[in-house]
């Protein structure tokens, strides 16, 4: 019975997901949806038209973006077609609870479909290319409750595309006075510890200057947060582990170009235009032409020292560079020891 299991598992009083009685009609196999499920982890499903209902799998790090990652795509059950257009909030409690927006939609081509190896070319707005799922022999293993699991890979070049690199370490300042001039901008330093944060997927990881790959409870949300968004973000991590907080003072790489090479002043405006206002990770403040009032207004909150940037520098993974000059500040440099 088509759709049995999507029906099984759902109360169609409780969930906002259409719960059709018909009996799904073979269309055309040409559509296709993926949705962006906020459930208890973060993934996308990714659904494909075939014999009038949605081949379905969840796939958690989202579709691939180059050739050159595989990951991984668990079948689901079928869904009714009447999917394709659904988003809504599922409540917590019921199957998938969660929020489920519209990733992308559009139309496919079918090259190759058979019970191991599915093969399609998606025609969507973000969605673009040609997709290889494989099912491996681990399927219907305990740890997907079951169910199969696929691996799903892009297997067309993607042109003009830098892959987000792994292992970078942050740029250091140079001590030193405050440097004159409107082509300095000034962002408050909080006395961190140093990391950069690479997400992907919706999965944040953090790793500090010495390579170090703490865990900080606080920021588990910030990779949800991006959604399919690639980014690798220079910050501070302010407190002890368990209770870091999150200061983003720069932007390496976004969705498939580094930014490392553009001026700061344009890697500052591509960071505000990101959504990184979240309860424990926020942009360090940024005061363009700022003078000796930002460096006093920070003495005055107790914060160690200001880091001015030269507004049209680039920036250099690991390096220590005269374009960032740490300016301690007077409550630092003056503060009269205790005996
Ligand atoms: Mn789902």
């Amino acid at each position: 019975m088509p759709l049995e299991e999507y029906r099984r598992k759902r109360d169609a009083r409780r969930t906002p997901e259409p719960v059709p009685e018909a009996d799904p009609v073979p269309g055309r196999d040409d559509r296709f949806v993926i949705q962006e499920h906020h459930a208890r982890r973060l993934h996308w499903d990714v659904r494909l038209e075939r014999d009038g209902v949605l081949a379905s799998w969840a796939v958690p790090k989202g579709l691939p973006t180059d050739p050159e990652t595989v990951r991984l795509a668990v079948r689901t059950e079928d869904h009714p077609i009447e999917y394709l257009e659904f988003s809504g909030e599922i409540p917590a409690g019921e199957y998938g609870g969660g929020a489920m927006t519209i990733w992308d939609a559009g139309t496919y081509e079918t090259e190759k479909w058979n019970a191991r190896e599915v093969i399609v070319r998606l025609r969507g707005e973000r969605a673009v290319g040609r997709f290889v799922f494989i099912r491996t022999d681990r399927g219907r293993g305990r740890d997907t409750g079951g169910k199969d699991n696929w691996l799903l890979r892009r297997s067309d070049p993607v042109p003009d595309r830098a892959p987000l690199p792994h292992d970078t370490l942050p740029m250091l300042p140079t001590p030193g006075p405050l440097p004159e001039g409107d082509d300095w901008w000034l962002q408050v330093g909080f006395g961190g510890r140093r990391v950069i944060v690479r997400v992907e997927g919706g999965r944040a990881r953090v790793t500090d200057a010495d390579g170090e790959q703490p865990a900080v409870p606080r920021l588990r949300e910030l990779g949800p947060s991006l959604g399919a968004t690639a980014v690798l973000l220079d910050g501070e991590l302010v407190g002890p582990p368990d209770r870091a907080d999150l200061w983003i003072g720069d932007l390496l790489h976004l969705d498939g170009h580094d930014a490392c090479a553009l001026p700061f002043r344009e890697r500052r405006a591509l960071l505000e235009g990101l959504p990184l206002d979240g309860p424990h990770w926020k942009l360090a403040p940024v005061f363009p032409g700022g003078g000796p009032e930002v460096v006093a207004a920070a003495e005055q909150q107790g914060l160690p020292h200001v880091v001015a940037k030269r507004a049209d520098s680039a920036y250099v993974p690991g390096r220590r560079s005269a374009d960032w000059v740490e300016v301690a500040s007077r409550d630092r440099r003056t503060a009269p020891r205790r005996p």
